[in-house]
């Protein structure tokens, strides 16, 4: 789950983690009310799931409470597309400001789950202020990575090792300590999968500033972590995305692609995805039913593929082994009937009942081609879209 800047704040200051005074608000009378208190030049930005914020126009700094006034009534209830969101990007509720702090240096830190390695990683870089994936594309050299065991954690020798390597000026290094021991500590005890500081600056003083947080938090500790999932957006989720959710369906809407996929088992949906790109066409989706599966959830799941525009085809990829392949060719059918889905929709469905489940989808009026095996199923995709 991820989490707004502003949540991402109040959560750190939890952990000693102090941010410029700041405050959020949902009108531009909010807005200019909140400025003209704080009696500063400040920044505004829009609270939205995705960073990438200034590049898109999400971030303004603010000389008068006039200005950003004007540009909360520009921004408030538009939807920003940035690097990170979808081709629809996200909607603007709520605005952060803060007051302006200035900057000498930007610097980039944060601490992830690397899966590679399964385990928390921090990344620092010397080189703030942009992307991550830009500094690793354009000077790698000048990212810094340090593993940690997750129960020993971070130690003082690695600490230094990376305030060395960032080149921290003397007078801050007690304070940058004190910031990398304290993310640490909030990343474990908040059950993160990221904690990005970026831009961490240092002012003109050599103070040690966090600017900008984002924190997303492990779905799998909901039931530890209930105050922090209170803090839940879902008006800045996919509504198809959440809705999945709410059945216990693994749904990631892609951007391009016009083949709906019903899969079960992440593996075999990563092959299929393979294979439905193998026969020059993209997924639209990925869509994960998962291993116990009753006709319902298969039904749902089915809404929610063709309620995407973009699905010209479908594709069913499922073993059945603990669920029915007749009960899921019931569900199939039922669901095709209740939205009236008339388009193609190739199947391949091997395990307990296959037979039965192939009779029920031949029997019924749906535009049906059965696929022997997956590489046959990849065929069937080509013909079919070159018919159309
Ligand atoms: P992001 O684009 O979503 O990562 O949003 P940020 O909050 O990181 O803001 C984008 C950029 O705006 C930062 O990298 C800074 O260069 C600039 N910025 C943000 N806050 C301040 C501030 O207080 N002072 C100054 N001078 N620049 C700021
Ligand atoms: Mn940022």
């Amino acid at each position: 789950m991820n989490l707004h800047e502003y949540q991402s704040r109040d959560l750190l200051s939890q952990y000693s983690i102090n941010f410029p005074k700041g405050e959020v608000g949902s009108s531009p009378n909010e807005i200019y009310e909140i400025v003209k208190k704080f009696n500063s030049e400040v920044v505004v930005k829009a609270q939205i799931h995705s960073g990438g914020r200034g590049k898109a126009g999400g971030v303004k700094l603010c000389k008068t409470a006039n200005d950003a006034q004007k540009f909360a009534s520009e921004i408030i209830g538009k939807r920003i597309i940035t690097d990170q969101t979808d081709s629809g990007g996200v909607i603007v509720e709520k605005l952060l400001v803060t007051e302006l702090t200035n900057i000498k240096k930007e610097i980039y830190l944060s601490i992830i789950i690397d899966p590679d390695i399964e385990g928390p990683v921090m990344i620092a870089s010397s080189e703030g202020g942009m992307d991550i994936e830009k500094i690793a594309e354009e000077s790698p050299e000048k990212i810094i990575k340090v593993t940690f065991d997750p129960i020993l954690g971070l130690k003082p020798y690695q600490i230094r090792q990376i305030t060395h390597s960032l080149g921290i000026p003397k007078k801050s290094v007690g304070s940058f300590y004190n910031l990398v021991k304290n993310l640490h500590n909030a990343f474990l005890e908040t059950d993160s999968t990221l904690i990005e500081i970026n831009p961490l600056v240092l002012d003109e003083e050599e103070n040690i500033i966090p600017l900008d947080c984002k924190i997303n938090i492990d779905d799998d500790s909901q039931f530890r972590q209930k105050t922090i999932f209170e803090l839940r957006d879902k008006n800045q989720e996919n509504p198809m995305e959440t809705r999945a959710k709410d059945f216990n369906l693994a749904y990631v809407k892609l951007d391009k692609g016009n083949v709906g996929c019903l899969v079960n088992g992440a593996g075999l949906a990563m092959a299929t995805m393979d294979v439905t790109t193998k026969s020059g066409c993209f997924p639209a989706n990925f869509l994960d039913v998962g291993g116990s599966t009753d006709k319902d959830k298969i039904k749902e799941a089915f809404r929610i593929l063709v309620s995407d525009k973009k699905v010209e085809y479908l594709l069913i990829n499922l073993f059945a082994g603990i669920a029915r392949a007749d009960l899921i060719a019931e569900g199939v059918v039922e669901a095709a009937k209740e939205t009236s889905f008339g388009l193609p929709i190739i199947v391949c469905m091997k395990g307990t009942n296959a037979d039965i489940g192939f009779k029920i989808l031949n029997d019924s009026n749906l535009d049906i081609h059965i696929a022997k095996n997956l590489g046959h199923a990849a065929e069937l995709l080509t013909s079919v879209s070159n018919e159309n």
